[in-house]
């Protein structure tokens, strides 16, 4: 199975951008687990390639309880399930990447996890900023290769092709 899955604090634009990706190719949603925000979102592209939606993660790092059940989520949708995986990490590229993104890329590292850096909301960020320097910007912060950034507005549709083409190299492999 392979599968992609997409990670990033509440409110990152997280369905926008999922949305935006696949609103042309029309994904089955096949599981929704109840629990609305929480809620892990599984989305079939064919048989065995799926795309995975986690919750926010601002949220789910409240109390020390919301926090074990996270990180047993994490265990359970990332770790143990043999699959050949690749997480985008969406980040708020007028914000910039927080410690709690920091927070997910290490412990995506720590587990040999492979990882890439969505920044989405680019519409916000000002004209004089080239998105080159976004993306050099997050991946240094991240420790990864300027070609694992992809600079996106979800509001604007932009910048979704070179992703796509990404996701589809990666299904295809
Ligand atoms: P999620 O909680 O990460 O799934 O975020 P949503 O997709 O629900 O979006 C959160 C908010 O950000 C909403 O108000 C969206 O309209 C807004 N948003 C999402 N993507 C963009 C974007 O590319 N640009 C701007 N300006 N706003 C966006």
């Amino acid at each position: 199975v392979a599968e992609i899955i997409f990670s990033g604090r509440s409110n990152v634009g997280k369905s926008s951008v999922i949305n935006a990706l696949c609103s042309q190719k029309n994904l089955a949603r096949i599981s929704k687990t109840p629990g609305r925000t929480r809620s892990i979102n599984v989305y079939s592209v064919s048989l065995r390639k799926w795309i995975i939606d986690l919750p926010g993660y601002g949220f789910a790092r409240v109390s020390l309880q919301e926090k074990e059940l996270w990180n047993k989520m994490m265990e359970e949708c990332i770790i143990k399930r043999n699959s050949n995986k690749t997480v985008y990490i969406i980040v708020d590229a007028f914000v910039g990447p927080t410690e709690l993104d920091f927070d997910m890329a290490k412990w995506l590292k720590e587990y040999n996890i492979s990882f890439k850096i969505i920044a989405n909301k680019c519409d916000k960020v000002p004209q004089n900023i080239p998105e080159d320097e976004i993306r050099s910007k997050a991946a240094e912060c991240f420790g990864t290769d300027k070609s694992n950034v992809f600079t996106v507005s979800a509001k604007k549709r932009n910048g979704f092709s070179k992703l796509k083409t990404d996701i589809l190299k990666f299904f295809n492999s």
